[in-house]
């Protein structure tokens, strides 16, 4: 991770880019790059997405690098320890999701009756 951070940081810094990078528009950006990866099963139905994945594999790897290089960037900016928040919200995921109560089931948290967790 830190050799990735100091190569998204060196790119950044050689295009003096850094004064474009502020929380909103790095939100903003990972929310396009998230678009351009939906672009690629867009008007898809469901049964010819396996076929998609392995036409478009090469842009749907694009984007998900742009949607991480934007995500590590920004969590860089803010001093948030990126693979740290990651297991934090794993676990409150695993609290909020037992596995006991909802295995099998794509319902949200929120559905449950028995819910843990009022939390996002
Ligand atoms: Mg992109």
């Amino acid at each position: 991770m830190d050799e990735i951070r100091a190569k998204i940081r060196a790119f950044r810094d050689e295009r003096d880019w850094k004064q474009f990078h502020n929380p909103k528009d790095m939100a903003i950006a990972i929310s396009i790059e998230a678009s351009e990866l939906l672009e690629n099963f867009l008007w898809k139905p469901p049964d010819e997405l396996d076929e998609r994945v392995i036409e478009k594999r090469e842009s749907i790897e694009d984007e998900i690098a742009d949607i991480a290089i934007y995500l590590v960037e920004l969590a860089d900016n803010l001093d948030i320890d990126l693979l740290d928040v990651i297991e934090k919200k794993i676990e409150k995921n695993e609290s909020k999701y037992p596995a006991s109560l909802v295995k099998g089931s794509s319902k949200k948290y929120t559905e449950y009756s028995d819910k843990e967790s009022d939390g996002e």
